[in-house]
């Protein structure tokens, strides 16, 4: 009889930005390592995911399948940051339990069902970890933010001594912890979840050992184990090359025919622009970017979640559009991976998330960062003082600024000295998701010392 493959049970914190790493990491065990994978997404996300990706997207194949659990809001809330953090805490620990012993239940009665052997689950979800505990196997956390912002976690000191980083202002830090107020929900949720962390088996890191190699190594003496897996994204095409064969986890439709319109355009052209899955602009801020992109005179493709804007989106009216014409292109989703290396895409006008961040620095593109909360601030202050790959656009956003920079960024000098960068990024990137890479290598000790271990 051949002996049964571990099984990873993979639970994300239901945001984009979290499910996407989390699916490359459990694309990794299940393609490269042989593991059964139970992915877990949140009721309300697999509907999301249904509908945007169809059925095939979430169906069960013998050795990859999907549970669901409810995130204990009432269908109509709003999913903001907050409400998801304090209520998948608050609501997922019961129901989470009760998939890990079904599992262990059906592999009791059916014998080529492999019991639960490690449940691998969100940074910002450490109650996992107690029912990882409770049926004996490893948790492991996976971080999705900037390694510098899990070190602030440790801070109890001034500023100019967090181990590892580079000095910071106070602007640098995520918005969470920038209180003086000592019941502010979300300051008590980070530090609990920061030290909470401690009882992991590992953490598992979106980066590379060259990226933050300093904080890296700063926080293997404060952490669990750590496992810089990144980039993920790179990691797992790796295996995956056929681009129409990915894994979609994307939580919006997607609108690949803006593939065709970058085909249209002149190498390293155009500017693409997006705020990731939550960030919310305010009407006269969507109209300050719009205007700053037409004042560019340069071609750019920009996503506008139908969720983008708070009240009235007026500003991309018909007048806008005399004005920009076919030099511009607005869809609601696109998959951002193929924009970023599309050879047409330029620069990247970002709100500097990090699996962006990530993404854009891998591909070799460099970055206006506009910081909206969390660790982006920390991500942008990275991209521009440390990695040399971002300049900075005033929280105060005005469309002469916009315009005067995105034109800095495609053709200025300073845009070029940054493109030289990030191509050495990319290069370094590439080098790390190798056959003797860092990362690889790292892939192998997680599962030989934690997951199978
Ligand atoms: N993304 C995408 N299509 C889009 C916009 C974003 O596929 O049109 C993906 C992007 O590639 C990234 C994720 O959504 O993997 C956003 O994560 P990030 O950490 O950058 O920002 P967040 O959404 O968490 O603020």
């Amino acid at each position: 009889m051949e002996p049964q493959k571990p099984h990873a049970v993979c639970f994300p914190f239901p945001a984009q930005g979290h499910i996407n790493p989390m699916m490359k990491v459990a694309t990794l065990l299940h393609h490269y390592k042989g593991f059964h994978i139970t992915f877990i997404n949140t009721e309300y996300n697999h509907n999301r995911l249904l509908q945007s990706q169809g059925p095939a997207a979430v169906e069960d194949s013998p050795d990859f399948q999907y549970r669901t659990i409810p995130d204990g809001l009432p269908d109509a809330a709003a999913r903001d940051t907050q409400s998801l953090c304090l209520s998948t805490r608050k609501n997922c620990l019961v129901p989470f339990t009760e998939v890990l012993n079904r599992l262990n239940e059906q592999h009791q009665s059916t014998t080529n069902w492999p019991p639960v052997s490690c449940v691998i689950t969100d940074a910002v979800m450490t109650f996992a970890l107690r029912a990882a505990e409770e049926i004996g196997v490893p948790g492991v956390l996976l971080r999705v933010a900037n390694e510098s912002y899990l070190t602030n976690g440790y801070l109890d000191t001034p500023i100019n001594w967090v181990p590892g980083m580079i000095p910071l202002r106070l602007k640098d830090f995520p918005n969470f912890i920038r209180t003086t107020d000592p019941n502010n929900p979300m300051l008590n949720f980070v530090i609990t979840e920061v030290a909470q962390s401690s009882t992991a088996s590992a953490i598992i890191i979106n980066t590379f050992d060259e990226l933050e190699h300093n904080v890296l190594n700063a926080l293997s003496s404060i952490s669990p184990p750590i496992y810089p897996l990144g980039p993920l994204h790179l990691f797992t095409n790796q295996i995956q090359e056929n681009a129409s064969k990915r894994i979609r986890s994307s939580l919006w439709k997607e609108e690949p025919e803006c593939l065709k319109w970058l085909d249209s355009k002149q190498p390293n052209s155009v500017i693409y622009v997006s705020f990731g899955s939550l960030a919310i602009l305010s009407p006269q801020q969507l109209s300050e970017f719009a205007w700053g992109l037409a004042l560019s005179n340069k071609n750019f493709l920009w996503i506008v979640r139908p969720d983008l804007v708070q009240g009235e989106n007026a500003a991309l009216g018909p007048d806008y559009w005399k004005e920009t014409g076919d030099r511009g292109l607005v869809v609601g989703w696109a998959p951002q991976e193929e924009v970023l290396s599309h050879p047409t895409v330029g620069g990247f006008l970002t709100h500097s998330g990090w699996n962006s961040v990530v993404e854009s620095l891998s591909s070799g593109v460099p970055m206006l960062c506009w910081p909206f909360f969390a660790d982006q601030h920390i991500n942008c202050r990275y991209s521009c003082e440390e990695w040399g790959v971002g300049m900075e656009i005033n929280s105060d956003v005005k469309r002469d600024e916009v315009g005067f920079l995105v034109r800095e960024l495609l053709d200025g000098e300073k845009g070029k000295m940054m493109k030289k960068r990030a191509m050495e990024w990319k290069e370094k990137a590439e080098k790390a998701i190798a056959s003797d890479g860092s990362s690889y290598l790292n892939l192998d000790r997680l599962v030989n010392e934690v997951l199978i271990g």
